[in-house]
């Protein structure tokens, strides 16, 4: 009898212990490198980042595959650089063949399948129509389907859920933090996969009051209003993970922050206040400030807490990490560029580091980073300035992460290997479907 009990219960045991982990990644969009307490910040107090960033590890290395906001957002929910399938620029037009090609399957085509209740909560930016969300792998969709909204919404720029348009009344990002909750709060029974994709703290530079109100020692106009955005982007975050808390999801919710790019700090056009120290370049060029990034993963109790993670890796790692998480066998076929970091952070792993090399492709710019040395030609134009795209550029990060003394002359040999890997890893890009030069 006794054996028989033992047989009955021990697979229910199981069962309630391979309940399959949510995911949840949160998106900022131009966030500057410098701009959360987690980096240093000092005048805008980001105390849900910082207390995420604790939570877990803080990739001190995390890059994003481009420097605009719809190819690194293409990248994140295939896993695959987006230079493979043309999705190398923002999408320029309205027509609805432009977003994230239908031949792409997305990290949430992915879970659903593997039984998750799948949302995005935000800026979608990769495709109308056949594009829409809810054919790439999402259940529930509530945002819009652009590259930047006004806050305070109003006529002429809509606000959906799933196809229906919305007659929203609060500030945008708290109307994200809301429907984040929500959506937690409806599939909390079972797993689930959120997207919460911010638009904040992009343009257009819209806050509310009250938050304005917070930041009067900020003299600067738009650093206030960027201060005031970047503080309803953490509100927000807190009260989704204070949601996830509260239904005792937090240690079994694999949990990603990234911003999409870096701020656009382009020489005398400071667009959104945002700022990239220590990092040199802005969003639109290949250099540090354009594609490394706040990077966060926290998942209580498997990756380790209040650590740094110091390898270089990429965004394209979150989507093999979840898929991981899930407990999807990640097939061949597909051509995953990511890894799962689960291994790396934990130490588990016998390889040093997920990857041996980082690549992007965006235009007439390029970059490498192997090891602590970068090889990387960008458009001085897109950084704000004048001139012709540069000749490649020679940098060791490890004790030049600002990107000021070019080490090409001196290390030919150095700059061939580089230029041969990312010669090698270009021949399986394909030409870009559209055109650059759209903003956003
Ligand atoms: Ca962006």
């Amino acid at each position: 009898m006794r054996f028989t009990l033992c047989l009955l219960f021990a697979p229910l045991t199981v069962i309630a212990a391979e309940r399959k982990p949510n995911v949840l990644f949160i998106v900022g969009d131009d966030m500057g490198y410098a701009d959360v307490g987690a980096h240093g910040c000092k005048d805008i107090p980001t105390p849900n980042l910082d207390a995420l960033a604790k939570a877990g590890t803080r990739c001190t290395n995390g890059y994003v595959t481009g420097p605009y906001c719809s190819p690194t957002r293409a990248g994140l929910l295939t896993g695959r650089y987006q230079t493979r399938f043309g999705h190398e620029f923002n999408p320029g037009g309205k027509g609805p063949e432009m977003g994230l090609p239908i031949t792409e399957v997305t990290v949430a085509d992915r879970l659903k399948s593997a039984g998750y209740a799948t949302g995005l909560v935000g800026k979608w930016h990769l495709g109308e129509g056949k594009l829409h969300p809810q054919k790439r792998g999402f259940d529930d969709f509530f945002g819009f389907l652009g590259g930047a909204h006004p806050y305070i919404v109003g006529k002429g720029a809509p606000i959906f859920r799933g196809t229906a348009v919305v007659d929203e009344k609060e500030y945008l990002t708290d109307a994200f933090g809301r429907e984040a909750v929500s959506f937690i709060d409806k599939h909390k029974e079972k797993p689930f996969f959120l997207y919460l994709a911010f638009n904040a703290v992009h343009t257009p530079m819209q806050a509310t009051d009250a938050r304005l109100k917070k930041f009067e020692s900020i003299k600067d106009n738009t650093r206030r209003t960027y201060a005031a955005m970047m503080s309803a982007m953490d509100d927000a975050i807190g009260k989704v993970i204070d949601k996830l808390r509260s239904e005792k999801l937090e240690e079994n919710t694999l949990i990603c922050f990234i911003s999409d790019n870096g701020g656009p700090t382009m020489q005398g056009v400071t667009i959104n206040g945002s700022i990239n120290t220590p990092l040199r370049g802005s969003k639109r060029t290949t250099l540090e400030g354009g594609v490394r990034v706040p990077y966060f993963v926290v998942w209580k109790n498997k990756f380790p807490a209040g650590k740094t993670y110091d390898k270089p890796l990429i965004q394209l790692d979150l989507t093999a990490t979840a898929l991981s998480a899930a407990g999807i066998d990640v097939k061949p076929e597909w051509k995953l560029d990511g890894v799962d970091l689960g291994p790396f952070l934990t130490g588990e792993s016998s390889r040093s580091q997920p990857h041996d090399a980082l690549y992007w492709r965006f235009g007439n710019q390029m970059a490498i980073r192997l090891g602590d040395w970068k090889l990387v030609k960008y458009d001085p134009v897109a950084d704000g300035g004048k001139g012709q795209p540069s000749d490649a550029k020679l940098y060791n990060l490890a004790d030049d992460i600002g990107e000021k003394t070019d080490l090409a002359a001196k290390n030919p040999e150095k700059v061939k290997e580089l230029k041969a890997a990312w010669d090698k890893w270009n021949k399986d890009n394909v030409p870009p479907l559209w055109g650059g030069g759209k903003k956003n």
